[in-house]
């Protein structure tokens, strides 16, 4: 292994370790302790250009590697996932404020990724096909894209970043990545880094740093890349969406975008177990996951045995510093994000909903918020919450408890508790979501599982074939054998 990952103060531009050409400097800090881990000038819409440029001329090449080469290269990178487990979690910790255990399980789904990914240029097939022509051969051939645009945000930097950059290399493209302002290391530099020890050929992936709103139109608008795949809010997914197939471009896009998760706890649930659950998947990474859970809907007639133990449990969280191996919340990514969900507990009190756990916000950290006989007309309920405040919802019976679930414009994750698995595999296939987790929470990502959701959750899916489809494109390629007779 060579030495450290440690410094990065300049990008990975066009196959080169360089400043942005801007004057903007970008300062990335621990949101715990707040101390400055390094500060980079911010790159302009011409290093933008020279990264997408390189990259188009690198794809020519890397497309016609052996897949057995592609494949090697992705194991290498595996390889040193393992060989810098500590040193990644550790900037997981430090840089997006992960606890211990989050930073753990992060390494561990974005290694998964790249062992996924390593599968796929061996899998990724065309297929021949009969015509209905006589004397013709169809052939549909499967081919990359090209150029890859990523966008990734803050809360999974790694595994978000990693989950586009992976299968789009492994598949033959080249990838310019743009990691969310607060996390450009464990969201790029670091991947960059890997990937250039593993021995990818330069240009093959860059990552720019820069603000989304200096530099997002740019990077999606640009002639090169064929396909934009973004993660990020709702609002700003949709933004991409306009300029990538509105009016003067028409670039495929793959969006990952907010969500609202539904815990529905049924009559005949194992409260114990339904508890549990929902006390992590509501508060793992203080809340700020796409698949949280926001809205717990439980069955009146078990509503009170609920909401005792899960306020009983989630006192028992520890609150504090994410380097220790105990805490279970750390802190909020920014002060902005924390000011927006000071908003959000004001507003849940103003709107009616009772108060049955809080706390005082200490710095950057939040204690857990949990809001009883939580109504659907309410902020808490209609709004993407990404942070430790969940909501309770009273259900009269089962229908109602499905109508709360679909009450809502986002469709990425849910979750069903019933002591009955058919019962509840019959409910969960009722709600309009991309991913529904029965006896289980909705914070769940397998590599080879799809990953997507339905509404405003976003279009498109990840992981195993589903990202082998994401990225690359087929072409029909017929071959006419013998002489075709035309009708003149
Ligand atoms: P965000 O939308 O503010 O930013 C995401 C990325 O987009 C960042 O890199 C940001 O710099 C960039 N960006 C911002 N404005 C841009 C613009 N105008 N043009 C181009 N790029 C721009 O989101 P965030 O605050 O970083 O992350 C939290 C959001 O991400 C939440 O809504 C969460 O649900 C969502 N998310 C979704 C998934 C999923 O898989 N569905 C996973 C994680 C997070």
């Amino acid at each position: 292994m060579t030495e450290a990952y440690q410094g990065f103060q300049f990008q990975s531009l066009a196959g080169e370790w360089r400043a942005g050409g801007g004057d903007e400097t970008i300062r990335v800090t621990n949101p715990y302790t707040g101390e400055t881990l390094t500060a980079l000038r911010a790159a302009t819409a011409a290093d933008l250009d020279q990264a997408y440029r390189k990259a188009a001329e690198a794809q020519v090449a890397w497309a016609q590697t052996p897949p057995a080469e592609r494949a090697a290269l992705l194991h290498r990178v595996v390889a040193i996932f393992d060989a810098r487990k500590d040193e990644i979690i550790d900037w997981l910790i430090r840089e997006s404020g992960s606890t211990r255990l989050k930073a753990t399980i992060e390494w561990g789904s974005a290694r998964g990724i790249t062992l996924e990914a390593a599968s796929m240029p061996a899998r990724a097939h065309g297929m021949t096909m009969d015509s209905d022509v006589p004397g013709k051969e169809n052939q549909v051939d499967r081919r990359p894209l090209g150029v890859v645009g990523v966008i990734s945000p803050w809360n999974f930097p790694l595994h978000l970043s990693q989950r586009s950059v992976a299968p789009a290399l492994a598949l033959g493209n080249a990838v310019v990545l743009k990691p969310a302002s607060d996390t450009p290391v464990s969201g790029g530099l670091l991947i960059a880094r890997m990937f250039e020890e593993a021995g990818l050929p330069a240009g093959l992936l860059s990552v720019i740093v820069g603000s989304g709103a200096a530099i997002g139109e740019s990077f999606v608008a640009h002639p090169v890349p064929a396909l934009i795949s973004f993660t990020g809010s709702t609002p700003v997914g949709k933004q991409i969406g306009t300029i990538a197939t509105g009016g003067r471009h028409l670039k495929k896009v793959a969006l990952e975008l907010g969500g609202n998760s539904p815990f529905v706890v049924l009559d005949d649930a194992d409260i114990d177990q339904a508890v549990k659950a929902a006390v992590f998947g509501s508060f793992l990474h203080q809340g700020q996951i796409c698949m949280a859970i926001n809205r717990i809907i439980v069955d009146q007639s078990r509503y009170d045995e609920f909401v005792a133990g899960f306020v009983a449990h989630t006192q028992t969280l520890r609150v504090g510093d994410p380097a220790a191996g105990d805490t279970s919340i750390g802190p909020i990514i920014n002060p902005s994000q924390l000011e927006g969900l000071q908003q959000k507990i004001a507003t849940a009190k103003q709107q009616g909903a009772r108060v049955l756990l809080e706390g005082e916000v200490d710095g950057q950290l939040l204690p857990p918020h949990v809001f009883g006989e939580v109504t659907p007309d309410m902020e808490l309920s209609r709004e993407e919450i990404f942070g430790p405040l969940v909501g309770i919802h009273k259900a009269r019976d089962e229908a109602h408890a499905l109508e709360l679930a679909n009450a809502t414009d986002f469709g990425l994750s849910s979750a069903v508790f019933s002591g009955d698995p058919e019962r509840g595999a019959r409910f969960a296939r009722q709600i309009r979501s991309g991913m529904t987790h029965v006896n289980d929470m909705p914070v769940n990502d397998e590599a080879h599982m799809p990953f997507g959701g339905e509404k405003n959750s976003g279009l498109g899916r990840f992981n195993g074939n589903w990202a082998i489809d994401e990225f690359t494109t087929v072409q029909w390629v017929s071959v006419q054998r013998a002489p075709r007779q035309y009708p003149f």
